[in-house]
């Protein structure tokens, strides 16, 4: 297997070695349990990759994933409460430590920490600002990591909410400095959300 001359499986184990968490040895565990499945394993993960291909996009108004047939959640009824995060990784973990149950909104990324503040670089902060507004959301929690360019971003997201009604919030320390949200635990998650604060500006 390792030593394999068919191109196809060669291919197959380069592409499967990018994700993530798989090296070459466990890309290579999971491409023969794939030729050993051709039914069961390798016919339906076909068909549904080449189903979220075709119909699953980024809403471009609050960055989350939807289906191209349907309506985004971010259309849906009225909300008062918006957590900005900057990846959908990040959204996933706070969905899973139960804390937070109202609307996100997925920037895609941070600001650069050292270039001028104008460059938004394809980050969703005006929809987010017209989401606010649109709503009259009341709280925007920020829940960009405690990097320096989450805390940039966080910055810039708040100054640039400065004309709305809503209270910006940003998660407590207890987020360790540098720390992605998606790899805390729900503990340290629970209590950065429910010690949440104003925004200290510097
Ligand atoms: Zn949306």
């Amino acid at each position: 297997m390792a030593d394999n001359n068919v191109k196809e499986i060669k291919d197959l184990i380069k592409i499967v070695s990018k994700l993530p968490g798989l090296g070459p040895k466990s890309a290579k565990r999971i491409v023969l349990k794939l030729i050993n499945n051709r039914e069961e394993l390798i016919k339906p993960l076909t068909n549904t990759l080449a189903k979220v291909y075709k119909n699953v996009v980024r809403c471009i108004t609050c960055g989350n994933l939807k289906s191209t047939n349907a309506s985004c959640v971010c259309s849906n009824n009225k909300y008062d409460q918006i957590c900005v995060v900057e990846n959908i990784a990040d959204m996933w973990a706070i969905q899973g430590s139960g804390i937070y149950k109202g609307h996100y909104h997925i920037l895609g990324g941070t600001l650069p920490s050292f270039e001028s503040k104008n460059t938004e670089n394809g980050l969703l902060i005006e929809s987010l600002v017209n989401r606010v507004k649109k709503n009259s959301v009341k709280e925007v929690i920020l829940a960009t990591s405690a990097s320096i360019e989450g805390e940039t971003t966080a910055h810039y997201i708040s100054d640039s909410l400065k004309d709305t009604k809503a209270r910006i919030t940003r998660l407590a320390k207890g987020v360790p400095v540098g720390g992605e949200i998606e790899f805390l635990d729900d503990g340290t998650l629970f209590s950065a959300f429910k010690n949440r604060g104003p925004i200290v500006s510097g």
